[in-house]
C-alpha cells in the first residue's frame, strides 16, 4: 500500500555540467522502472537544470537541505519558497548536517514545519551513532529525534512525510546494517512512534526508508523486508548503473 521510494542523496558532489551528465546517464534506466518512486537530490546549484531535464520524466527532484525562513537577511541560505518552484522533496536532519553544521532537533523541527507549510515533502533522517548502538540506546536516540523533530508538525496525509532510518555507523562506511536489524528498528521503534504521534491511519502511510551503504548488490535484501519502504542512497547514487540497479531492486 506504500509505493517504494528510492532517493539519491548526491551530497557535495557534481558541478552543474557533471550533474546534467549523470542525470542523462541514469534517466533511460530509471524511466523503465515502474511501481517505484525515483528521486534524485543534487546540490542546489544543479536544481534548475535538473528540473528542466526531468520535467517530462517520472523522476522526482529534491533538495538536500533548506532554511526555515522564507526570506530575509540570512546570507547563504535557501528558502522553502525558492525550492518549491523547483522540487517536491527536501532531505532534512541528515546526520552530516547534525554533525558538521550543528543542526539540533529544534532546528530540524523548524525546518520540517517550514517545509510542510510550503508543500514540500520532508525526508526526515534519524539514526543512532556507533556508541549509542553499542550501548543499546538506539531506540531512545531515535525516539528523541523523531518526537523533537516532529513537535507541532501537523500532517493529515502520511504521504506528505518520509522518514529515513540511517544508523550513522552505516553511512558511507561500507558497513551496512543487516536487513533484519534495520527492519526490526523500523517495525518496533520508528513506525510505532509515528503512529503514536499521528494515529495509525496516517502513521501507516508514512514511508520509512533505510539508509546506510545501500548498493545495487545488497538492495534486494532490504526491499524484501516487511517494513522497509525504500532507501536513501548516498555514494551509490552517484553512479548511474548502481542507482538504476537499486531502483530495479525495489520493483515488486
Ligand atoms: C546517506 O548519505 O544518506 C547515505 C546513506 O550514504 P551512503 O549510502 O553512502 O552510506
Amino acid at each position: 500500500m506504500r509505493t517504494p521510494l528510492v532517493a539519491g542523496n548526491w551530497k557535495l558532489n557534481k558541478t552543474e555540467s557533471e550533474a546534467i551528465e549523470l542525470i542523462n546517464a541514469m534517466m533511460p534506466g530509471l524511466e523503465k522502472v515502474g511501481g517505484v518512486e525515483k528521486l534524485i537530490c543534487p546540490p542546489f546549484i544543479a536544481l534548475s537544470s535538473a528540473a528542466r531535464l526531468l520535467n517530462a520524466s517520472s523522476i522526482k527532484l529534491g533538495a538536500q537541505n533548506m532554511f526555515y525562513e522564507t526570506e530575509g537577511a540570512y546570507t547563504g541560505e535557501i528558502s522553502p519558497t525558492m525550492l518549491k518552484d523547483l522540487c517536491e522533496y527536501v532531505i532534512l536532519g541528515h546526520s552530516e548536517r547534525r554533525e558538521y553544521f550543528g543542526e539540533s532537533n529544534q532546528i530540524v523541527n523548524k525546518k520540517i514545519k517550514a517545509a510542510l507549510a510550503h508543500d514540500l515533502i520532508p525526508i526526515l533522517c534519524v539514526g543512532e551513532n556507533l556508541a549509542d548502538n553499542e550501548a543499546g540506546k538506539a531506540a531512545d536516540v531515535i525516539s528523541t529525534q523523531l518526537r523533537a523533530s516532529l513537535v507541532g508538525a501537523n500532517i493529515f496525509d502520511g504521504s506528505k512525510l518520509v522518514v529515513a532510518y540511517e544508523p550513522i555507523w552505516a553511512i558511507g562506511t561500507g558497513r551496512s546494517a543487516t536487513a533484519e536489524g534495520a527492519n526490526r528498528v523500523i517495525r518496533n521503534v520508528v513506525r510505532p512512534i509515528l503512529s503514536g504521534i499521528y494515529g495509525a491511519h496516517v502513521g501507516n502511510k508514512i514511508r520509512i526508508l533505510y539508509g546506510g551503504s545501500v548498493k545495487a548488490n545488497n538492495a534486494k535484501e532490504y526491499f524484501g523486508m516487511s517494513d522497509i519502504d525504500g532507501a536513501l542512497v548516498g555514494g551509490a547514487s552517484l553512479k548511474a548503473e548502481e542507482f538504476v540497479g537499486i531502483a530495479e531492486a525495489a520493483q515488486k
